[in-house]
């Protein structure tokens, strides 16, 4: 139907590649209605100058045509990394009641980054910018500055490299990002990063390079907190960003049963059997994996004061703070 409105002089059906069994099934019913269909990657370029549209729009118009269509989007949630089940939701469905966000420091929404607060208020429908996708819910465990570094990267790996504003621009916000989950972030920095971005917002071709830029410019308009954190405080509220961090054992505590020794994969971490033991902070990578071999919880990891710690081998319960 769509093919015949559109005059178009040819229709071709595609399914994803691995879908040969189907193609097979269904082929000689599409032949009688002139569609040819294949099993292959949409090549967009190859395609330029055609009508494309997505199995779910067609599916959507002959729902019209039985007069049982309903407008709304496809969402899936994502929550931890693992996302949900693909649903359909009506328009004017508010997306605190279509998806769960409890627990949320931001929640993404396409390509753009809400507070909790905004993110409850939100009513699907056509102007709101969810376009069928995936609604991300970032815990409150989660450190944004982290969660930015990894969507720039993945930008970059997924960006075509055509456009300058795409490539320098994401090259360059990441760059920015990693200064500050390295503790080298400078307020400076921020109004570079704010250029930049606006730039990309209005130079790149396409939603790779725009979608990288979307998440550093929402997250500085909503979440300035977290750069102030990172930046000035020089701290990672979510205990996320390693260099904030120091990992210590407690001289009252340790019973001196070189386990923590044994696992470390650094080899930084000095004592003998019956002495308190000591981590080198300048080669520890704070991998954690001495906190989980310790019996006695003697290995503290925090982002806080450290407290007078002994400077050479103390016999357990022998140390005293002077
Ligand atoms: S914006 Fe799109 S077209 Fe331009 S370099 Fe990035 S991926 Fe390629
Ligand atoms: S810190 Fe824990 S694991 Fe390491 S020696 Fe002391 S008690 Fe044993
Ligand atoms: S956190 Fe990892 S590298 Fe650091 S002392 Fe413990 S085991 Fe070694």
């Amino acid at each position: 139907m769509t093919a015949y409105v559109l005059g178009a002089e040819e229709k071709i059906l595609q399914l994803p590649e691995e879908e040969e069994a189907l193609k097979e099934k269904i082929a000689p019913e599409a032949e009688k209605h002139g569609i040819s269909v294949v099993n292959a990657f949409v090549k967009v370029r190859e395609y330029r100058g055609h009508a494309l549209h997505h199995i779910e729009t067609m599916a959507a118009v002959a729902d019209l045509m039985n007069d049982s269509y309903e407008p709304g989007v496809h969402i899936a949630v994502c929550r931890e990394g693992k996302t949900g089940e693909l649903k359909k939701v009506p328009f004017g469905t508010r997306l605190a009641d279509a998806a769960d966000l409890s627990g949320a420091k931001a929640v993404e929404v396409g390509s753009h980054l809400y507070t909790p607060g905004a993110a409850q208020e939100l009513v699907i429908d056509g102007d709101l910018n969810t376009g069928n996708g995936v609604i991300t819910v970032i815990p409150e465990s989660a450190c944004l500055m982290q969660e930015g570094e990894a969507r720039l990267l993945a930008s970059r790996k997924n960006g075509c490299g055509k456009c300058t504003f795409c490539r320098e621009g994401l090259y360059q916000l990441y760059a920015h990002m990693t200064d500050i989950t390295s503790g080298k972030g400078k307020k400076e920095g921020l109004d570079m990063m704010k250029e930049i971005g606006e730039a990309m917002e209005f130079s790149c071709a396409c939603s790779v390079g725009t979608t990288g830029a979307d998440f550093a410019l929402d997250s500085m308009k909503y979440f300035m907190d977290e750069f102030d954190a990172h930046i000035k405080k020089k701290n990672c509220p979510a205990g996320v960003c390693t260099c904030f961090m120091t990992i210590y054992i407690d001289p009252n505590a340790c019973e001196g049963c070189e386990d923590c020794a044994d696992v470390c994969p650094e080899d930084c971490i000095e004592g003998k059997a019956g002495y308190i033991h000591m981590i080198d902070d300048f080669d520890c990578t704070k991998c954690g994996k001495c906190i989980e071999a310790c019996e006695y919880d003697a290995i503290i990891k925090t982002t806080g004061r450290v407290p007078k710690l002994p400077t050479r081998l103390v016999k357990c319960g022998k140390f005293k703070k002077r």
